[in-house]
């Protein structure tokens, strides 16, 4: 079996001689698409190995035209630098994202960013949903008949089943058994992969991570995404932990762990929640005191508290404290279940960091993870918990097993 081959048969087990090297495979083009255009050099540095390795790799995706090296235009003398990067003006990859509230539909290629973003509201009706859903992916297709559509990504508010191809419970939508790829498969050659939403998030900020680190790749974090409920995606040497066997697509259910015993009610049927305390939507009724909605009267949005807040607003910044308690205490309860120190937050909280990391802060340091020292709580980019998970999704699944060169 030569090195294509085994790039072919499958990538997450690719390539390159010892077992221990052979890990790096799969990372290698995962490098080259977050760091795009990089030397070879700088390849073999950051996975630690041999630059004849890089090369004996690269060459077999330059020929299948999947890769291109070009010379960089650098300023001044001395010799200019080889750079790879992905070429990117024949596929593309489309994201479904599906949020309790709102859903969005948009594109990306190998390149990175997202394109033709197209944003609803999402009904309560699944099948309307992805009706809606259907009829962006049949425009986007329409209008880019000049390239190949590889995969369509799909993120979730919920559990997924193992294969990746349908939602099995999404609380707060009440959705239950839901054939997500079935319904939006336009064709047969083309895989629809449906992934929970922060598993999605965390996929993301995965990609950021190696593009904005200078060393190793062997990224391990815990990301805490928090909108409308509270999902937690898994990071464990770079590779997103989804659970073994049958649990498989259950991994980071933590928003459903008891908080407070017979607390709040949750649309899950239990009491107590984490989401329930810490969630941003859980931000609207802690400002509103519990009490229940007037007539007439709406839940407050997110956004709005944040701006009360900034504007001043005692009640709003005491509303977002305790968000960022609830939240702290959750999180050290899952850094201990977990043993991984680093968090990153995502989702719609991220608005309200400023008034919500030092309450949260607080209450890791009770815990006794916060007595030791390495932990870590940092915002992540709004955009991974939206359209940018779902994107992430399909290219990931493309470079892992949809390659053939
Ligand atoms: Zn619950």
């Amino acid at each position: 079996m030569n090195e294509s081959t085994v790039f072919q048969s499958d990538l997450m087990n690719a390539v390159i001689g010892s077992p221990n090297i052979a890990k790096k495979g799969s990372l290698l083009l995962r490098l080259i698409r977050a760091v795009q255009p990089i030397t070879r050099t700088e390849i073999a540095n950051r996975l630690e190995i041999d630059k004849s390795t890089v090369t004996d790799n690269v060459k077999p995706l330059i020929s299948a035209g999947i890769l291109r090296e070009e010379t960089l235009e650098a300023k001044g003398q001395g010799r200019k630098p080889r750079v790879l990067s992905f070429v990117d003006d024949k596929d593309y990859f489309i994201g479904v994202n599906l949020g309790v509230r709102t859903s969005q539909v948009g594109l990306t290629t190998f390149k990175g960013g997202i394109f033709d973003e197209d944003d609803f509201s999402t009904p309560n009706d699944a099948k309307t949903a992805l009706q809606m859903a259907r009829e962006r992916i049949e425009n986007l297709i329409a209008a880019n008949s000049d390239r190949q559509l590889r995969v369509i990504g799909v993120s979730v508010p919920g559990l997924t089943d193992a294969e990746r191809q349908n939602l099995v419970y999404a609380p707060n939508l009440d959705w239950h058994d839901i054939s997500i790829a079935d319904a939006l498969r336009v064709d047969k050659n083309v895989k629809v992969v449906v992934e929970n939403d922060s598993t999605a998030a965390a996929m993301y900020e995965a990609r950021m991570k190696i593009r904005n680190s200078n060393d190793g790749l062997m990224t391990n974090f815990i990301l805490v995404r928090s909108g409308t409920g509270i999902g937690v995606g898994l990071v464990i040497g770079s590779e997103v932990y989804r659970g073994s066997g049958v649990g498989r697509g259950i991994a980071g259910e933590f928003g459903h762990m008891t908080i407070v015993a017979g607390g709040k009610p949750c649309v899950c049927g239990n009491r107590g929640c984490w989401e329930k305390y810490a969630s941003a939507a859980s931000a609207a009724s802690l400002y509103l005191g519990d009490r229940p909605l007037r007539p007439n009267e709406t839940m407050p949005r997110f956004a709005e508290i944040v701006s009360k807040a900034e504007n001043g607003e005692i009640r709003a910044r005491r509303s977002l404290e305790k968000i960022g308690d609830y939240l702290g205490i959750g999180i050290a309860n899952v850094i201990m279940g977990v043993g991984i120190p680093r968090v990153i937050i995502s989702g719609r909280l991220v608005y309200g960091w400023k008034f919500i990391k030092e309450p949260l802060y607080q209450a890791i340091k009770r815990s006794i993870i916060g007595k030791t020292e390495g932990w870590s709580v940092e915002a992540g980019e709004p955009q991974g918990a939206a359209l940018g998970g779902a994107l992430e999704v399909a290219v990931e699944e493309y470079l892992a097993h949809g390659l053939s060169i």
